[in-house]
């Protein structure tokens, strides 16, 4: 499998340290509001990953981390605690923030298919390890204290700005909100491992340590956890694009530091969701959630479709009008996969079978194309096999693609039959599809009224290139959906 890799710039074939094995960690949710659409994309798409390592026969370790403490509201570590500010909004204790925002995140990725990472570890969890990984920063140099803090040192390294498209000045990020530059940092793009004085001194969740009472840094978290879990080598690190600086830069350098060697191979990014006014973010407070698209009557598979159409290492923009056409392209294809018919003893057409996966996993292997395996499934429903080989295989692409295809398909057909039963036109007639093919077949029937047969012909060869046939009988046209 070909994959982009961020540290190396280009695309690597995916190579696991221990053959068959992939031990793979993903930056979790800062629990301090509920997760946006952005967010999700992010993790939609890990998930795809996760799930294609698996499809391709890995053993996958998956460790996610749920951020309750540390990250402050600028990510060059200035600023107030976010889970503080996000308790003080709500009158509650960071604890309970934590719980109702992660459980809240849970719900969201189980509408969306998103399975749940092998481990996942609050922060607050394993302060003992940062406390360790720090230890041995200082005893080996890479890291200093100044003015109650810890920090590490990044002019100890030869390299820090791993994903080179980051420069020195770019952490003028960290001083642009009206924040002071750190006079304690012996070099700028230093970070702290350890807080003990901060300017928002009323942080809620402290801890002992050999510095004095304080808290832990974002970056080592993330550090510690996944070494706790997976060991000092990583296969792949996964992330949107705004953790790969200073987030993973940051914990390349300590962990390469405390480790003493390379740390992990690949670097996964997913570039971000943005509205038409630009990057949707939780700090703006504003944001779009995935109960607002339920609540404005959109199955969140529309979402999981409409992210998978695209790739991961492009921006996507979200509009109403693209999650319009996403809707309208999840109905038609559960309408034509529950049209699908299987004949008594129908046996799997090996050879299409193959050759149906082939193009799947040529679409994937390639850098995660997930729009070319969606464009897959339709290949499989357009292709001259019997249906037993084609829901074998949609069966199969949804292992990885998770878009419910098959109970999505199987509940349209329950509630066709209860409508027939119920003498209510058959065929999904709630269905968009469907409606679709009727209000044609109605304009078709106006047409040879008014003798405009050129118009006619023009809405039977329309449909019959989605692969509907029309049937002309004395009662009327009826229709056949191809399959
Ligand atoms: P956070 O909860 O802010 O720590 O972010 C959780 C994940 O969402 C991280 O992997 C971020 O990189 C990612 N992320 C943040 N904003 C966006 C966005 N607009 N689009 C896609 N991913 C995002
Ligand atoms: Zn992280």
């Amino acid at each position: 499998m070909l994959l982009y890799n961020s540290a190396t710039r280009k695309k690597d074939t995916f190579v696991p340290r221990f053959e068959g094995k992939v031990s793979m960690y993903t930056c979790g949710p800062t629990v301090y509001h509920f997760a946006h659409i952005g967010n999700l994309r992010t993790y939609i798409m890990e998930d795809v990953l996760d799930k294609y390592f698996r499809y391709a026969g890995y053993d996958v370790t998956r460790v996610m981390n749920i951020t309750d403490v540390g990250h402050l509201t600028s990510d060059a570590d200035t600023g107030e605690d976010k889970m503080l500010k996000g308790a003080r909004r709500e009158n509650k204790t960071v604890l309970q923030i934590a719980q109702y925002y992660t459980d809240a995140f849970f719900e969201d990725c189980r509408k969306l298919n998103i399975r749940r990472p092998d481990i996942v570890q609050p922060a607050t969890g394993c302060i003992d390890e940062y406390i360790h990984i720090i230890q041995t920063l200082l005893e080996k140099g890479y890291a200093y204290e100044a003015g109650g803090n810890v920090y590490f040192d990044t002019s100890k390294l030869e390299k820090y700005y791993v994903f080179n498209d980051f420069k020195e000045e770019d952490l003028e990020v960290g001083v642009r909100e009206g924040v002071d530059a750190d006079d304690n940092k012996k070099n700028r793009a230093d970070f702290v491992l350890w807080f003990t004085k901060s300017k928002f001194d009323s942080q809620e969740l402290k801890w002992d340590s050999p510095w004095g009472v304080g808290y832990p840094g974002w970056h080592i978290e993330c550090s510690g956890i996944s070494m706790k879990y997976l060991g000092e080598y990583l296969d792949i690190h996964c992330g949107g694009i705004d953790n790969a600086f200073p987030h993973h830069t940051n914990e390349i350098a300590q962990s390469e530091a405390y480790v003493g060697h390379e740390w992990c191979n690949n670097w996964f990014h997913v570039l971000h969701l943005n509205t038409t006014g630009g990057k949707m973010s939780k700090s703006k407070g504003e944001f779009l959630t995935v109960s607002l698209l339920e609540e404005k009557g959109y199955d969140p598979m529309v979402y999981r479709l409409f992210c998978l159409q695209s790739h991961y290492r492009k921006s996507l923009v979200f509009s109403w009008e693209n999650m319009d056409n996403a809707k309208v392209a999840y109905d038609k294809l559960i309408a034509r996969i529950a049209a699908l018919k299987t004949a008594e003893g129908e046996e799997i057409d090996s050879e299409a079978y193959a050759k149906l996966r082939e193009g799947f996993v040529t679409a994937l292997d390639n850098d995660l194309n997930t729009s070319l395996a969606v464009t897959a499934l339709y290949d499989v429903l357009k292709f001259k096999t019997n249906a037993a080989t084609k829901l074998a295989l949609l069966a199969d692409f949804d292992r990885v693609l998770s878009l419910n295809l098959i109970d999505a398909a199987e509940k349209l057909r329950a509630a066709d039959k209860k409508d027939e039963a119920d003498g209510a036109p058959a065929q999904g007639s709630d269905d968009p599809f469907v409606k679709e093919i009727l209000e044609l077949i109605e304009k078709r029937r106006d047409a040879k009224k008014n003798k405009d047969y050129a118009e006619a012909d023009r809405i039977r060869a329309y449909l019959a290139d989605k692969g509907v046939t029309l049937v002309d009988t004395k009662d009327g046209t009826t229709f056949k959906i191809e399959g």
